[in-house]
């Protein structure tokens, strides 16, 4: 099958014919019928992730047909339309009986060291990015990576679920509960950002206002529910957010792009009691700083992960808001393309051109 593979930083994706393994115990092969590209596969690319070396396929927002299962597999069968979630959870560890599979502390959802490699490249095993890797013709994942949904479906707005939009809308609806009537602000509107913007809006803040270096982008963010733009590059972003909510400051804010000032200027833009949710993937070891006058009276500072999500639950949950009206995905398709167009679609998000580009296989 063919694949885009990974080998190190800074140089373009591969197009590579690599040999997959037949599904055993509890995995699914699925044929490949969509996925999304993501800033954390680039993260790769552009060095910002460390990577162990060999050769990896990246990709990890895919959804698609399930094409054969193993023998101790329960909760799919062949022909089941599937999306792919890279919080796959054992179902056992502490996490995921507290209700927190995404935080989940055991790592079953690969073979583990020592078993032959789900996918060759010649005589070298081939990684699989979060135990997916998407950008491939078939995936050979764990069934605890997938969820079943409607075939109706279409399946190309279904993968961005898998994890933009899951993390995004999650990080609002779930790990920040934002409550109706409550006062917003998101800073950076990629994907991730976008949905955060619409999960503020299925929450019914009263005020949504989003920042980013791209006016595009603040274009998007509107179209998708932001009440006000700011852009960053006039300015200080804190000062215009402060003066939109007559000096307060937001409830909720959020930094979606990883960055050490932007989690900075989060905290700075809070109102009294407010919170800070950071959702962005920061360098391992970057340093926040401020100054302790920046932090108004109980706010809180959080991370999420992933949107805080129970994926089984969530991603049929918001493809019903998407059937619904509420949840926009035909609109975060900025592009589509094949495979061998994904080093031009990370130059694309790299440039801030697209909210999400779409690879399709046949
Ligand atoms: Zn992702
Ligand atoms: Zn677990």
């Amino acid at each position: 099958m063919r694949a885009a593979v990974f080998r190190e930083a800074h140089a373009p994706l591969s197009i590579e014919n690599l040999s997959v393994d037949k599904p055993k115990g509890r995995e699914v092969l699925v044929q490949t019928t969509a996925t999304g590209v993501c800033h954390s596969d680039f993260h790769f690319v552009d060095g910002h992730l460390p990577h162990r070396g060999g050769p990896m396929v990246l990709g990890h927002e895919g959804a698609g047909v399930v094409e054969a299962v193993g023998e101790d597999v329960t909760s799919v069968a062949p022909g089941d339309h599937v999306v792919a979630c890279l919080s796959g959870f054992c179902g056992t560890c502490d996490q995921c009986l507290d209700g927190h599979p995404n935080l989940c502390t055991r790592r079953i959802v690969n073979r583990g060291r020592g078993a032959p490699s789900r996918l060759r490249l010649d005589d070298e095993d081939v990684v699989q990015f979060a135990d997916v890797g998407s950008f491939a013709e078939l995936m050979l994942l764990h069934e605890n990576s997938l969820v079943r949904i409607d075939p109706e479906l279409p399946l190309d707005r279904a993968a961005l679920v898998g994890c933009g939009v899951l993390t995004g809308v999650g990080a609002a609806l779930r790990t920040a509960r934002v409550e109706a009537g409550q006062t917003v602000a998101v800073f950076g509107c990629g994907g991730v950002g976008l949905s955060i913007v619409q999960g503020a809006r299925i929450a019914a803040a009263s005020r949504i206002i989003a920042v980013d270096q791209f006016d595009s982008k603040l274009e998007m963010a509107k179209s998708f529910g932001a009440t006000d733009a700011v852009s960053s590059n006039d300015g200080d972003a804190v000062a215009a957010i402060r003066e939109l909510t007559r000096g307060a400051g937001v409830d909720h804010a959020f930094e979606a792009v990883g960055l050490p000032h932007l989690v900075r200027q989060c905290i700075e833009s809070l109102a009294i009691g407010g919170t800070a949710t950071i959702v962005g993937v920061l360098p391992l070891d970057a340093n926040i700083e401020f100054p302790w006058v920046a932090i108004r009276p109980e706010c809180k500072i959080q991370t999420s992960r992933m949107g805080s999500n129970r994926f089984r639950i969530d991603i049929p949950r918001y493809l019903d808001f998407y059937r619904q009206g509420r949840l926009q995905l035909d609109e975060m398709v900025s592009r589509r393309g094949r495979i061998d167009d994904i080093n031009e679609a990370f130059r694309a998000m790299k440039a801030g051109e697209v909210a999400r580009s779409v690879l399709l296989f046949d």
